[in-house]
């Protein structure tokens, strides 16, 4: 794989020092995403950590659906992950899910209790809330802390049973309640709940708590090294604690980096799911989320992605990375890669009013002006073409090069045209303009007779195809809030722009997911959603100069 290593990687060092001491002869990482929602790119990070440490050291990395809690759980984000991962460029050794765990969670947790490091307790959520403490202040000891190891068996057997309602018991870990680490204070390992899981379906009411499952998951599976973001960082003695405790033969280390954060860019599986249930976004690839699934159907390409996961590198701070980071690598990905073409996203019709009436030739146009090796297409060209509405002014400004009467500009490959006359609607717009054309000045022909300040392009009315063009803007104006306000209120009106417009002829056998560059527009990707069989929809991937601004 192209990607490289970030170099500045420190837990590619604590490998490398496991590695070189003996401590370890084989990595295992693993991505352990809970299939609650699709992937963002947040989790491409993790995701090319864990598969390209394990790459590097000759290791090897699960994919691991941590899919403890039922009732956010859905077949469907399973599916849409592996495609995720795979897309991105890598794929897994293993292919596990917690849940398949479950009966040796049990096992463990049954010999907590029998090691006095486990009891059933009875009280409230409230109450337990209330029991913990704070930061400053040592939790109290639950009352029922002290029950038999006999009656904890007991109940915890009838709790699997479903003898209890949700809410009514649980089983905590006995620590310390007065440990200066709340995660240490007698935390629940097991709740109730009376509810239909995606993979065991209504095998168990009783489902383990994430800080008891997932050290087990990892030992289960002998990873070496479990990478996390740094939320966790308080977690990591519970983490040590359940290892040890539950006599876990392999004891996987968990490392924790800086979470991926991008300037206005939702990234929470929660908050995106909620931009997908209240219908902000039509669905979760909207080419507008920052989910994989978004990125991949605007036209983002899995190198850029990676190149910018690289570029960011493995960090212990939090920080926030600018957008504008990320439309770079995208920019660099596609430019040698993309062919132009011209397309008239406002279109404004130019008549060429010296122009043969029924004539139509075929212009030699070359695909990319830096790369000859791209070769050139054939373009047509008639008396009647399209250009851009922004491309003429009635008024023209100072230092206005393109069209207004009585200028004349080049067009891109084509001719010179002079604009003699507008015409406008009943309703005092430009309607049409009024132009001529030079036949001396034609593209290619060495014509040095007078310069032109502007190049404009078009398409040819005759044959141009109508097409639809998708602008985006980032979705979120703000990422801070006010009090009391969410990101919700912080949605961007224009976050999308959808014009009908033009393109090349030549572009009718494009597919979706065919990458262009627009001539001055930028690069565009051709949606595999609402293209038909008799238009093509193109999603702006990125424009041509840094576009991560707003208008507000
Ligand atoms: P979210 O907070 O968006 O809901 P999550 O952490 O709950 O995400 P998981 O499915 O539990 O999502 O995450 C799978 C893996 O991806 C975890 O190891 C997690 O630490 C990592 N991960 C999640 N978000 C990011 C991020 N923004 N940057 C880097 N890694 C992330
Ligand atoms: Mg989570």
């Amino acid at each position: 794989m192209e990607t490289k290593t970030s170099s500045s990687n420190f837990i590619r060092n604590i490998v490398m020092e496991d590695i070189e001491t003996g401590k370890h002869k084989k990595i295992i990482t693993r991505f352990p995403p809970e299939p609650n929602g699709y992937l963002h790119i947040g989790h491409a990070k993790s995701i090319i950590i864990n598969f390209q440490l394990a790459d590097e050291f000759s290791g090897t990395t699960n994919l691991r659906f941590d899919d403890t809690n039922p009732a956010k759980e859905d077949k469907e984000y399973v599916k849409s992950i592996e495609e995720d991962v795979k897309w991105l460029g890598f794929q897994w050794d293993n292919l596990f899910f917690a849940s398949n765990y479950f009966d040796e969670m049990y096992k463990r947790a049954v010999l907590l209790i029998k090691k006095s490091k486990a009891y059933v307790c009875d009280l409230t959520a409230d109450e337990m809330k209330e029991y913990r403490g704070t930061l400053r202040e040592p939790g109290k000891v639950s009352p029922y802390v002290n029950r038999t190891i006999e009656e904890n068996l007991d109940l915890f057997d009838r709790m699997r049973k479903g003898e209890f309602p949700d809410g009514a018991k649980v089983l905590r870990a006995r620590i310390d309640m007065t440990s200066p680490n709340i995660n240490m204070r007698d935390p629940v390992i097991y709740r109730i709940s009376h509810a239909i899981h995606h993979n065991t379906g209504d095998k168990w009411c009783i489902y383990p708590m994430y800080d008891y499952a997932h050290p087990i998951e990892d030992a289960i599976e002998g990873v070496t090294h479990s990478i996390c973001t740094l939320e966790f960082e308080d977690h990591r003695p519970l983490y040590d604690w359940v290892v040890n405790n539950c006599e876990m033969e392999s004891i996987p280390r968990q490392i924790e980096f800086a979470r991926l954060n991008i300037t206005n860019t939702v990234m929470s599986k929660r908050n995106l799911k909620q931009l997908v249930d209240e219908q902000v976004v039509d669905s979760w690839d909207d080419p507008r989320m920052p989910t994989i699934a978004g990125l991949r159907r605007r036209g983002y390409t899995p190198e850029s992605i990676r190149n910018f996961c690289r570029e960011i590198g493995v960090a212990k701070a939090n920080s926030k990375v600018d957008g504008q980071l990320l439309e770079h690598f995208i920019r660099e990905d596609l430019s040698p890669k993309t062919p132009r073409t011209m397309a008239v996203l406002r279109p404004l019709k130019v008549v060429i009013t010296n122009y043969p009436e029924s004539q139509v030739e075929m212009l030699q146009i070359e695909n990319n002006q830096d790369d000859p090796s791209m070769g050139t297409r054939q373009v047509s060209f008639s008396r009647e073409i399209y250009i851009e509405r922004e491309d003429f002014m009635e008024n023209p400004i100072k230092k206005y090069f393109r069209l207004f009467v009585g200028n004349e500009v080049r067009l891109k490959g084509a001719y010179f045209i002079k604009c003699n006359e507008m015409v406008k609607d009943a309703e005092g717009n430009v309607s049409e303009l009024h132009c001529t054309y030079d036949v001396e000045t034609k593209s290619g022909s060495g014509f040095t007779g007078r310069k032109v300040k502007g190049t404009i392009h078009w398409v040819d009315a005759i044959n141009a195809l109508p097409a639809e063009f998708r602008l985006y803007e980032p979705l979120i104006l703000d990422d801070e809030q006010e009090d009391g306000k969410t990101f919700l209120d912080q949605i961007n009106p224009n976050s999308i722009e959808i014009l009908q417009g033009f393109i090349e002829p030549n572009m009718k056998d494009s597919k979706p997911n065919d990458k262009f560059q627009f001539f001055r527009h930028g690069y565009f990707n051709v949606d595999n959603k609402y293209t038909t069989a008799e238009k093509l929809v193109f999603n702006r991937i990125v424009s041509l100069k840094s576009s991560f601004k707003i208008q507000k």
